[in-house]
């Protein structure tokens, strides 16, 4: 299979330019020359078979072939609120949660958050666009801009809203149709308040644990999407 290459610039008739990291790891990384065959997506859906037509310093021109329409999203919106966790864990998060086809990753802030722990979305951005690369995701994973607690819970609509929280209720207890779009929110270190919880059940969210062990909150976001997936 091809390699997959991002265009930053909305893709539209039958050329294409890449600049930025793009080009750098093609001409430096890959020694790319006239005639290479790659495919190249612009996050927006679909994506085109294309050919490399000309390397220069900084930037690759290509030609493109037909766009081909294919998608790899979920059949529903799933939304995850996180309180972000520091450094190396953040990107693990970010790059799994693409993988497993998150609409929506809202930076939460709670309570207990840690101040200082989101990264410049800059950073966000390009891990988002290495994991849909990878995993062949035409559509990029939208990043949010980072939300208090209160405002997540007076603004989702989604039919199914979930808490992730000690002790709550077991997931084989929740029954979505397969179509139905979902919110999961999961919480910092600290974990959420006992007010932030009991607000969230007035607002109709329901309270889910994930065993008897104290999960990451990394691991406890990707494990409840997962299982959330195949549900
Ligand atoms: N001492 C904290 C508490 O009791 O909530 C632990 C917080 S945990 C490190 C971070 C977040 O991951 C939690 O707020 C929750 O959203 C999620 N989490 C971790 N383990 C979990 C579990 N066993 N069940 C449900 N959620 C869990």
């Amino acid at each position: 299979m091809p390699d997959r290459y991002y265009s930053a610039e909305p893709i539209q008739g039958t050329t294409a330019t890449l600049a930025g990291n793009e080009a750098h790891h093609l001409l430096h990384v890959m020694r790319a020359k006239p005639g290479l065959k790659l495919v190249v997506f612009d996050g927006q859906g679909g994506e085109y078979e294309a050919e490399v037509a000309k390397c220069q310093r900084s930037t690759v021109e290509l030609s493109l072939g037909p766009k081909n329409a294919i998608e790899r999203e979920l059949p529903f919106d799933l939304t995850l609120a996180v309180a972000l966790p520091k450094g190396d864990r953040q990107r693990w998060l970010v790059e799994k949660s693409v993988e497993l086809g998150v609409t929506r990753l809202v930076p939460l802030r709670t309570a207990r958050s840690v101040v200082g722990s989101e990264q410049a979305s800059s950073k966000l951005e390009r891990y988002v666009i290495e994991a849909s690369k990878q995993c062949g995701r035409n559509c990029l994973m939208q990043l949010a801009a980072p939300q208090d607690f209160a405002e997540l819970l007076s603004q989702q609509k989604s039919p199914l809203r979930i808490l992730a929280h000690p002790g709550g209720s077991q997931l084989s207890e929740l029954r979505p149709n397969s179509t139905e779009n979902r919110c999961l929110a999961i919480g910092p270190e600290g974990g959420f308040t006992e007010e932030e919880v009991a607000q969230a059940n007035t607002a109709g969210w329901q309270t889910v644990g994930l065993g008897s062990r104290i999960l990451r909150l990394e691991t406890a976001a990707i494990a409840l999407t997962a299982a959330l997936l195949f549900r």
